[in-house]
């Protein structure tokens, strides 16, 4: 199934590598990066690996315009404005804030400074609004003008855009016997609307991979975030017409979220002043420190031994660094 879609996002594979200086400061386990964070254009990130599918599902509906719903500073909507103006169509952003009071930087910088340079369009709405009626709204108005509107999953999150990271597994899988290894034993990822965890899982089972995926929530709570990740990756095996048994369960692990989606932790800033020194790896605040955070965890407290090997997915999102400056300035 590799590269089986007219839509590129992503030109070329991206580096999976290993993170010297930070596997010696914690002595543990041999520890990989897979650069997602920097492959393809739109400032890169997980979402180019999920939009490839949907948007080529966009085109051969000939739809005109990507509808997505986030906040100012998504990752997932920039990522969408970009990938939209490279085939022609046209983007539109409803959006909310994601946290009350923001400061300048915040509605001004990141993210939300990339989608004005793109010249998306921003569809701004209430707090109490929900995001889906909006989006039929919008999608709505659209047609009365005589567009054809495609609205985006939530987080590129459907059957389409998991595939992508089946992709992703069968990228690793081919890196690790280039550098003379197995598949690492565990996988970490971020884990928000589900669709990276669920088409990891998806991944490995179709290849027979004997690795464990361990998502940190950045969103939901475990319970919640296991549910929709079971739920999507039956979806895509049972899309992929997949007949092996599913006899892993998922795991997903919410002890690094904080305070919630978007709200920094002591430990996520730590995290990302320690990537930083140690490997100029930059991680972002409202995702990959946290994930990151997670996997010190692990390897402190033993729950993955010396012998394993781990690789971390980076899913990108540096951009909201900028937007968080007043968190991580010094
Ligand atoms: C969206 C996003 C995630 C979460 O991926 P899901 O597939 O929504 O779980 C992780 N990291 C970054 C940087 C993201 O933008």
């Amino acid at each position: 199934m590799y590269k089986d879609t007219k839509v590129r996002l992503i030109e070329k594979e991206s580096s999976l590598e290993f993170l010297p200086r930070l596997t010696a400061y914690l002595n543990g386990p041999k520890i990989f990066i897979k650069r997602d964070d920097e492959g393809g254009r739109s400032g890169g990130g997980n979402k180019l690996r999920k939009y490839e599918r949907i948007i080529d599902d966009a085109i051969a509906n000939n739809c005109d315009t990507l509808i997505i719903a986030g906040h100012y500073q998504s990752n997932a909507a920039r990522a969408l404005v970009g990938s939209a103006c490279r085939f022609g169509l046209k983007p539109v952003v409803v959006c909310k804030e994601l946290i009350p009071s923001q400061n300048d930087s915040f509605l001004k910088n990141g993210n939300a400074l990339l989608m004005n340079i793109m010249g998306a369009k921003i569809v701004s709405i209430d707090a109490e609004d929900d995001y889906t009626e909006s989006m039929n709204m919008v999608a709505k108005q659209i047609e009365d003008e005589g567009g054809k509107p495609y609205i985006i999953p939530f987080g590129g999150s459907n059957v389409l855009g998991a595939m992508g990271y089946i992709e992703c597994v069968e990228e690793i899988d081919k890196q690790s016997k280039e550098l003379d290894m197995g598949f690492p034993d565990y996988v970490f990822t971020a884990t928000g609307s589900g669709g990276t965890q669920a088409g990891l899982i998806s991944g490995i089972l179709m290849n027979n991979i004997p690795s464990r995926v361990i998502g940190i929530s950045v969103l939901h709570k475990k319970r919640e975030a296991e549910k929709i990740v079971t739920g999507l990756t039956a979806k895509t095996l049972e899309h992929l017409k997949f007949s092996g048994e599913i006899n892993e369960s998922v795991l997903v692990d919410d002890s690094f979220v904080g305070d919630g989606y978007g709200i920094t932790t002591a430990g996520s800033i730590d995290t990302i002043r320690l990537l930083a020194k140690l490997e100029g790896i930059f991680l972002c605040p409202v995702y990959t420190a946290k994930a990151m955070t997670g996997l010190i965890d692990y390897i402190k407290s033993g729950k993955i031994k010396d012998t394993e090997t781990v690789v971390f997915i980076h899913t990108g999102g540096s951009p909201l660094i900028y937007a968080y400056n007043d968190k991580l300035y010094n």
